[in-house]
Protein backbone atom coordinates (compact mmCIF):
# COMPACT_ATOMS: atom_id res chain seq x y z
CA UNK A 1 0.00 0.00 0.00
CA UNK A 2 1.09 3.39 -0.90
CA UNK A 3 2.19 5.89 1.91
CA UNK A 4 0.99 9.22 1.66
CA UNK A 5 0.42 12.51 3.87
CA UNK A 6 -2.56 14.24 5.00
CA UNK A 7 -2.18 17.40 5.48
CA UNK A 8 -5.83 19.19 7.00
CA UNK A 9 -6.21 23.26 6.68
CA UNK A 10 -7.13 25.01 9.63
CA UNK A 11 -9.14 28.23 9.63
CA UNK A 12 -9.43 28.41 5.88
CA UNK A 13 -12.66 27.89 6.24
CA UNK A 14 -13.44 30.95 7.63
CA UNK A 15 -12.69 32.90 4.52
CA UNK A 16 -15.24 32.67 2.34
CA UNK A 17 -14.58 33.90 -1.37
CA UNK A 18 -10.92 34.33 -0.86
CA UNK A 19 -10.44 30.69 0.07
CA UNK A 20 -8.67 29.87 -2.75
CA UNK A 21 -5.88 32.66 -2.16
CA UNK A 22 -4.99 31.20 1.28
CA UNK A 23 -5.41 27.83 -0.34
CA UNK A 24 -2.28 28.72 -2.54
CA UNK A 25 -0.39 30.87 0.17
CA UNK A 26 -0.48 27.45 2.49
CA UNK A 27 0.76 25.05 -1.09
CA UNK A 28 3.44 27.42 -1.90
CA UNK A 29 4.51 27.47 2.08
CA UNK A 30 4.89 23.54 1.77
CA UNK A 31 6.38 23.53 -1.27
CA UNK A 32 9.13 25.81 -0.90
CA UNK A 33 10.49 23.87 2.54
CA UNK A 34 9.76 20.38 0.45
CA UNK A 35 11.53 21.04 -2.70
CA UNK A 36 14.83 18.95 -1.51
CA UNK A 37 12.42 15.91 -0.77
CA UNK A 38 10.71 15.73 -4.38
CA UNK A 39 7.74 15.47 -3.44
CA UNK A 40 4.13 15.98 -4.91
CA UNK A 41 1.11 18.12 -3.76
CA UNK A 42 -2.88 17.19 -4.80
CA UNK A 43 -5.27 19.98 -3.39
CA UNK A 44 -8.27 18.69 -2.32
CA UNK A 45 -11.47 20.46 -1.01
CA UNK A 46 -10.16 20.81 2.47
CA UNK A 47 -6.76 19.16 2.71
CA UNK A 48 -3.67 18.15 0.73
CA UNK A 49 -2.31 15.11 -0.55
CA UNK A 50 1.04 14.89 0.11
CA UNK A 51 2.56 12.05 -2.30
CA UNK A 52 6.62 11.52 -1.16
CA UNK A 53 9.31 8.85 -1.37
CA UNK A 54 8.63 6.87 1.39
CA UNK A 55 12.07 7.17 2.56
CA UNK A 56 11.33 11.46 2.82
CA UNK A 57 8.41 10.52 4.89
CA UNK A 58 9.67 11.64 8.11
CA UNK A 59 11.48 14.59 6.59
CA UNK A 60 8.12 15.85 5.42
CA UNK A 61 6.66 15.81 8.71
CA UNK A 62 9.75 17.55 9.95
CA UNK A 63 9.57 20.38 7.86
CA UNK A 64 5.19 20.53 8.23
CA UNK A 65 5.59 21.34 11.97
CA UNK A 66 6.87 24.50 11.13
CA UNK A 67 4.23 25.31 8.75
CA UNK A 68 1.02 28.23 9.68
CA UNK A 69 -2.58 27.36 8.49
CA UNK A 70 -2.38 23.58 9.41
CA UNK A 71 -4.75 21.91 11.98
CA UNK A 72 -3.71 18.68 11.89
CA UNK A 73 -1.43 16.61 9.32
CA UNK A 74 -0.51 12.54 9.52
CA UNK A 75 0.92 9.65 7.49
CA UNK A 76 -2.21 7.86 5.52
CA UNK A 77 -2.31 4.23 3.46
CA UNK A 78 -4.14 4.41 0.12
CA UNK A 79 -6.16 2.28 -1.26
CA UNK A 80 -8.89 2.25 -4.23
CA UNK A 81 -12.06 3.53 -3.02
CA UNK A 82 -13.82 0.45 -3.37
CA UNK A 83 -15.36 -1.37 -0.16
CA UNK A 84 -13.31 -4.88 -0.49
CA UNK A 85 -9.98 -2.76 -1.10
CA UNK A 86 -10.77 -0.12 2.25
CA UNK A 87 -11.84 -3.46 4.39
CA UNK A 88 -8.44 -5.24 3.59
CA UNK A 89 -6.67 -1.99 4.01
CA UNK A 90 -7.84 -1.19 7.38
CA UNK A 91 -6.58 -4.66 8.12
CA UNK A 92 -3.22 -3.88 7.27
CA UNK A 93 -2.81 -0.43 8.27
CA UNK A 94 -3.97 -1.20 12.15
CA UNK A 95 -1.83 -4.25 12.04
CA UNK A 96 1.08 -1.66 11.11
CA UNK A 97 -0.29 1.22 13.20
CA UNK A 98 0.34 -1.59 16.34
CA UNK A 99 -3.68 -2.08 17.03
CA UNK A 100 -3.33 -5.34 17.10
CA UNK A 101 -5.56 -6.44 20.22
CA UNK A 102 -6.77 -3.21 21.11
CA UNK A 103 -9.72 -1.56 21.13
CA UNK A 104 -10.29 1.14 18.11
CA UNK A 105 -13.09 3.54 16.89
CA UNK A 106 -14.05 3.60 13.25
CA UNK A 107 -14.70 7.14 12.16
CA UNK A 108 -15.43 6.90 8.62
CA UNK A 109 -15.80 10.08 6.16
CA UNK A 110 -16.69 10.70 2.07
CA UNK A 111 -14.79 13.38 1.36
CA UNK A 112 -16.83 12.39 -2.65
CA UNK A 113 -20.52 12.14 -2.08
CA UNK A 114 -21.16 10.51 -5.42
CA UNK A 115 -19.70 7.36 -4.22
CA UNK A 116 -21.69 4.20 -4.65
CA UNK A 117 -21.19 3.60 -1.09
CA UNK A 118 -22.34 5.63 2.43
CA UNK A 119 -19.90 6.23 5.32
CA UNK A 120 -21.86 3.85 7.21
CA UNK A 121 -21.69 1.17 4.68
CA UNK A 122 -17.92 1.45 5.58
CA UNK A 123 -18.05 1.00 9.42
CA UNK A 124 -20.99 -1.71 8.22
CA UNK A 125 -18.68 -3.62 5.98
CA UNK A 126 -15.72 -3.71 8.47
CA UNK A 127 -18.30 -4.75 11.55
CA UNK A 128 -19.25 -7.29 9.91
CA UNK A 129 -15.26 -9.03 8.54
CA UNK A 130 -15.38 -8.50 12.67
CA UNK A 131 -13.20 -11.60 12.77
CA UNK A 132 -10.76 -10.65 10.42
CA UNK A 133 -10.50 -7.38 11.99
CA UNK A 134 -6.81 -7.34 14.37
CA UNK A 135 -8.67 -4.74 16.77
CA UNK A 136 -11.91 -4.59 18.95
CA UNK A 137 -14.29 -2.18 17.05
CA UNK A 138 -15.37 0.05 20.52
CA UNK A 139 -17.44 3.28 19.30
CA UNK A 140 -16.20 4.38 22.63
CA UNK A 141 -12.60 4.42 22.03
CA UNK A 142 -10.08 6.91 22.25
CA UNK A 143 -7.82 5.36 19.31
CA UNK A 144 -9.29 6.10 16.62
CA UNK A 145 -8.72 4.57 12.59
CA UNK A 146 -9.64 7.48 10.25
CA UNK A 147 -11.00 6.35 6.56
CA UNK A 148 -11.82 8.71 4.34
CA UNK A 149 -12.83 7.86 0.60
CA UNK A 150 -12.22 10.24 -1.78
CA UNK A 151 -13.44 9.89 -6.00
CA UNK A 152 -11.03 6.90 -6.66
CA UNK A 153 -8.57 7.24 -3.32
CA UNK A 154 -9.41 6.68 -0.05
CA UNK A 155 -7.32 7.73 2.92
CA UNK A 156 -6.76 5.39 5.68
CA UNK A 157 -5.25 7.11 8.67
CA UNK A 158 -4.24 6.39 12.74
CA UNK A 159 -2.06 9.64 12.68
CA UNK A 160 -3.56 12.79 13.24
CA UNK A 161 -0.68 15.56 14.29
CA UNK A 162 -1.25 18.70 15.82
CA UNK A 163 -0.19 21.60 13.37
CA UNK A 164 0.09 24.91 14.51
CA UNK A 165 -2.77 26.87 13.22
CA UNK A 166 -3.19 29.83 12.13
CA UNK A 167 -2.95 31.43 8.98
CA UNK A 168 -0.38 30.64 6.06
CA UNK A 169 2.64 32.85 5.79
CA UNK A 170 2.46 36.34 4.53
CA UNK A 171 -1.39 35.91 3.72
CA UNK A 172 -1.57 38.64 6.08
CA UNK A 173 0.52 40.90 4.22
CA UNK A 174 4.23 42.35 5.83
CA UNK A 175 5.51 43.59 9.11
CA UNK A 176 8.52 45.29 10.35
CA UNK A 177 9.42 43.41 13.85
CA UNK A 178 11.64 44.97 16.52
CA UNK A 179 13.80 42.28 17.78
CA UNK A 180 16.25 42.89 20.34
CA UNK A 181 18.25 39.72 22.12
CA UNK A 182 15.39 39.42 24.57
CA UNK A 183 12.92 36.17 25.59
CA UNK A 184 10.22 38.53 23.99
CA UNK A 185 10.51 39.95 20.73
CA UNK A 186 11.25 36.53 19.60
CA UNK A 187 7.82 34.71 20.81
CA UNK A 188 6.46 38.19 19.75
CA UNK A 189 7.73 37.91 16.12
CA UNK A 190 6.19 33.75 16.33
CA UNK A 191 2.98 34.74 16.87
CA UNK A 192 2.87 37.53 13.98
CA UNK A 193 3.69 35.11 11.90
CA UNK A 194 1.31 32.65 12.94
CA UNK A 195 -1.47 34.82 11.96
CA UNK A 196 0.13 35.17 8.59
CA UNK A 197 2.34 38.33 8.48
CA UNK A 198 5.37 38.12 6.70
CA UNK A 199 8.15 39.46 8.85
CA UNK A 200 11.11 41.72 8.33
CA UNK A 201 13.24 41.96 11.29
CA UNK A 202 14.64 45.38 12.27
CA UNK A 203 17.26 45.39 14.97
CA UNK A 204 19.44 47.70 16.93
CA UNK A 205 22.64 47.16 18.24
CA UNK A 206 25.28 49.42 19.95
CA UNK A 207 28.80 48.40 17.71
CA UNK A 208 31.08 49.80 15.25
CA UNK A 209 30.28 47.01 12.82
CA UNK A 210 26.75 45.16 11.85
CA UNK A 211 28.90 41.76 11.93
CA UNK A 212 29.19 42.00 15.55
CA UNK A 213 25.89 41.79 16.34
CA UNK A 214 25.48 39.72 13.22
CA UNK A 215 28.18 37.00 14.43
CA UNK A 216 26.13 37.12 17.84
CA UNK A 217 22.81 34.84 19.43
CA UNK A 218 21.29 37.19 17.26
CA UNK A 219 22.12 35.13 14.29
CA UNK A 220 21.10 32.03 15.92
CA UNK A 221 17.77 33.53 17.11
CA UNK A 222 17.06 34.86 13.91
CA UNK A 223 17.60 31.85 11.93
CA UNK A 224 15.78 29.72 14.51
CA UNK A 225 12.49 31.72 13.88
CA UNK A 226 13.13 31.59 10.00
CA UNK A 227 12.02 28.22 10.35
CA UNK A 228 8.92 29.29 9.90
CA UNK A 229 8.88 31.69 7.07
CA UNK A 230 9.82 30.90 3.66
CA UNK A 231 12.94 33.24 3.66
CA UNK A 232 13.64 36.40 5.99
CA UNK A 233 15.04 39.65 5.66
CA UNK A 234 16.95 40.96 8.82
CA UNK A 235 17.65 44.75 9.07
CA UNK A 236 21.01 45.47 11.55
CA UNK A 237 21.08 49.33 12.39
CA UNK A 238 23.75 50.85 14.72
CA UNK A 239 22.68 53.15 17.69
CA UNK A 240 25.53 55.33 17.40
CA UNK A 241 23.93 58.08 16.25
CA UNK A 242 21.08 58.41 18.64
CA UNK A 243 23.73 57.69 21.36
CA UNK A 244 25.67 61.32 19.99
CA UNK A 245 22.58 62.93 19.68
CA UNK A 246 21.44 62.17 23.21
CA UNK A 247 23.78 63.44 25.01
CA UNK A 248 23.20 65.81 27.98
CA UNK A 249 19.01 64.36 28.58
CA UNK A 250 18.00 63.64 31.62
CA UNK A 251 19.03 59.86 32.29
CA UNK A 252 15.43 59.03 33.32
CA UNK A 253 13.92 60.14 29.57
CA UNK A 254 16.61 58.46 27.72
CA UNK A 255 14.85 55.30 27.50
CA UNK A 256 11.69 56.05 25.92
CA UNK A 257 12.83 58.86 23.51
CA UNK A 258 15.39 55.27 22.36
CA UNK A 259 11.96 53.37 22.08
CA UNK A 260 10.39 56.53 20.14
CA UNK A 261 13.70 56.83 18.26
CA UNK A 262 12.92 52.62 17.15
CA UNK A 263 9.51 53.46 16.27
CA UNK A 264 10.46 56.22 13.97
CA UNK A 265 13.06 53.91 12.53
CA UNK A 266 10.84 51.53 12.57
CA UNK A 267 8.28 53.22 10.42
CA UNK A 268 10.68 54.41 7.60
CA UNK A 269 11.80 50.84 7.44
CA UNK A 270 8.19 49.51 6.53
CA UNK A 271 7.65 52.78 4.05
CA UNK A 272 10.98 51.35 2.68
CA UNK A 273 9.65 47.67 2.75
CA UNK A 274 5.47 48.05 1.74
CA UNK A 275 4.95 46.83 5.17
CA UNK A 276 1.61 47.71 6.77
CA UNK A 277 2.73 46.88 10.67
CA UNK A 278 5.35 47.36 13.42
CA UNK A 279 5.49 44.01 16.42
CA UNK A 280 6.91 44.75 19.46
CA UNK A 281 7.39 42.13 22.20
CA UNK A 282 6.45 45.02 24.55
CA UNK A 283 3.74 43.88 27.58
CA UNK A 284 1.89 45.94 29.62
CA UNK A 285 3.64 46.95 32.80
CA UNK A 286 6.02 44.40 32.75
CA UNK A 287 9.12 47.24 32.77
CA UNK A 288 9.12 50.59 33.18
CA UNK A 289 9.62 51.54 29.79
CA UNK A 290 6.25 49.87 28.91
CA UNK A 291 3.72 51.71 31.00
CA UNK A 292 0.78 52.98 29.28
CA UNK A 293 1.74 56.47 29.20
CA UNK A 294 5.06 55.59 27.91
CA UNK A 295 3.91 52.94 25.49
CA UNK A 296 1.33 55.86 24.11
CA UNK A 297 4.81 58.30 23.37
CA UNK A 298 6.40 55.73 21.76
CA UNK A 299 3.24 54.75 19.32
CA UNK A 300 3.32 58.47 17.96
CA UNK A 301 6.16 57.91 15.92
CA UNK A 302 4.15 56.07 13.40
CA UNK A 303 0.36 55.76 11.97
CA UNK A 304 0.75 52.03 10.99
CA UNK A 305 -0.78 49.60 12.94
CA UNK A 306 1.73 48.33 16.17
CA UNK A 307 1.25 44.75 16.50
CA UNK A 308 2.07 43.85 20.38
CA UNK A 309 1.07 40.25 20.55
CA UNK A 310 2.03 39.90 24.23
CA UNK A 311 0.32 42.89 25.63
CA UNK A 312 -1.67 40.87 27.64
CA UNK A 313 0.71 37.92 28.78
CA UNK A 314 2.93 37.15 31.88
CA UNK A 315 6.54 36.92 31.55
CA UNK A 316 5.78 33.35 32.58
CA UNK A 317 3.58 32.62 29.84
CA UNK A 318 6.23 34.26 27.88
CA UNK A 319 8.62 31.59 28.61
CA UNK A 320 6.84 29.04 28.64
CA UNK A 321 6.14 29.83 24.72
CA UNK A 322 9.44 30.80 24.24
CA UNK A 323 10.64 27.50 25.60
CA UNK A 324 7.90 25.49 23.53
CA UNK A 325 9.57 27.70 20.15
CA UNK A 326 13.11 26.89 21.25
CA UNK A 327 14.15 30.15 21.16
CA UNK A 328 14.79 30.38 24.90
CA UNK A 329 17.79 29.31 25.50
CA UNK A 330 19.51 31.20 23.27
CA UNK A 331 18.11 34.60 24.34
CA UNK A 332 18.78 33.83 27.80
CA UNK A 333 22.47 33.79 26.30
CA UNK A 334 24.73 37.12 26.96
CA UNK A 335 24.48 40.33 24.97
CA UNK A 336 25.12 43.86 25.05
CA UNK A 337 21.38 44.75 24.08
CA UNK A 338 21.31 48.99 23.37
CA UNK A 339 18.74 49.64 26.11
CA UNK A 340 21.50 47.89 28.80
CA UNK A 341 23.09 51.71 28.50
CA UNK A 342 20.01 53.54 29.03
CA UNK A 343 18.94 54.21 33.06
CA UNK A 344 17.64 51.27 34.47
CA UNK A 345 15.14 53.68 36.48
CA UNK A 346 13.46 55.56 33.40
CA UNK A 347 10.38 57.75 33.89
CA UNK A 348 7.54 55.61 34.65
CA UNK A 349 4.96 58.44 33.11
CA UNK A 350 7.63 60.52 30.81
CA UNK A 351 5.51 63.63 30.13
CA UNK A 352 4.58 63.53 26.35
CA UNK A 353 5.38 67.38 25.63
CA UNK A 354 8.76 67.32 27.15
CA UNK A 355 9.71 63.76 25.14
CA UNK A 356 8.02 65.53 22.01
CA UNK A 357 10.53 68.75 22.57
CA UNK A 358 13.59 67.07 22.88
CA UNK A 359 13.06 64.60 20.14
CA UNK A 360 13.11 67.62 18.01
CA UNK A 361 15.20 69.71 19.40
CA UNK A 362 18.19 67.10 19.82
CA UNK A 363 17.20 66.12 16.01
CA UNK A 364 16.03 62.72 16.49
CA UNK A 365 14.29 62.65 13.16
CA UNK A 366 17.14 63.49 11.08
CA UNK A 367 18.85 60.75 13.27
CA UNK A 368 16.50 58.21 12.32
CA UNK A 369 16.87 58.40 8.79
CA UNK A 370 20.23 58.66 9.23
CA UNK A 371 20.65 55.63 11.07
CA UNK A 372 18.11 53.87 7.77
CA UNK A 373 21.34 54.51 6.17
CA UNK A 374 23.59 52.89 7.62
CA UNK A 375 21.70 49.77 8.07
CA UNK A 376 22.91 46.47 6.57
CA UNK A 377 20.12 43.95 5.33
CA UNK A 378 20.93 40.24 5.75
CA UNK A 379 19.33 37.44 4.63
CA UNK A 380 18.10 34.12 6.05
CA UNK A 381 16.68 31.06 4.84
CA UNK A 382 17.29 27.30 3.87
CA UNK A 383 21.02 28.40 3.07
CA UNK A 384 23.43 29.92 5.74
CA UNK A 385 22.59 33.72 6.02
CA UNK A 386 24.17 36.38 3.46
CA UNK A 387 25.15 39.81 3.55
CA UNK A 388 22.79 41.67 0.83
CA UNK A 389 24.37 45.09 1.05
P1 LIG B 1 12.68 41.61 24.93
O1 LIG B 1 12.70 40.44 25.84
O2 LIG B 1 12.01 41.35 23.63
O3 LIG B 1 14.03 42.24 24.80
P2 LIG B 1 12.10 43.39 27.02
O4 LIG B 1 11.17 42.88 28.01
O5 LIG B 1 13.56 43.31 27.30
O6 LIG B 1 11.77 42.69 25.62
P3 LIG B 1 12.45 46.11 26.25
O7 LIG B 1 13.91 46.00 26.29
O8 LIG B 1 11.77 47.26 26.90
O9 LIG B 1 11.67 44.88 26.79
O10 LIG B 1 12.02 46.10 24.74
C1 LIG B 1 10.67 46.13 24.37
C2 LIG B 1 10.56 45.83 22.92
O11 LIG B 1 11.25 46.83 22.15
C3 LIG B 1 11.20 44.53 22.53
O12 LIG B 1 10.34 43.45 22.75
C4 LIG B 1 11.48 44.74 21.07
O13 LIG B 1 10.31 44.59 20.29
C5 LIG B 1 11.90 46.21 21.05
N1 LIG B 1 13.36 46.35 21.22
C6 LIG B 1 14.07 46.49 22.35
N2 LIG B 1 15.39 46.60 22.12
C7 LIG B 1 15.53 46.53 20.78
C8 LIG B 1 16.65 46.59 19.88
N3 LIG B 1 17.87 46.73 20.32
N4 LIG B 1 16.42 46.50 18.56
C9 LIG B 1 15.16 46.35 18.08
N5 LIG B 1 14.08 46.29 18.87
C10 LIG B 1 14.23 46.37 20.20
MG1 LIG C 1 15.11 43.77 25.76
Amino acid sequence: MEKVIIVRFGELWLKGGNRYIFIRKLRSSIERKLIATKSRISAKRDRFIIYTPEKEIANVKDALAYVFGISWYGEAYVVKSELRHIVKGVISASKKAGLTGKSVRIEAHRSFKELDFKSSDIVGELLRSKDSLPFIPDSSSDRVIMVNPDKDETYIHTEKIKGLGGMPFGSSGKAIVLISGGIDSPVAAFYAMKRGLEVVYLHIHPFKDYRTALNSKMKELIAELSRYSNGTKAYFLPSYIFESKILGTEPKNEMVLFKSFMMGVADMLAEKEGCGAIVTGESLAQVSSQTLTNLSISSSKTSRLIIRPLICFDKEEIVVVAKRIMTYDISVLKYRDVCAFHSKNPATSANSKLIEKTYLQKGLEEAAKATLKKGKSVLFGKVPPENTV
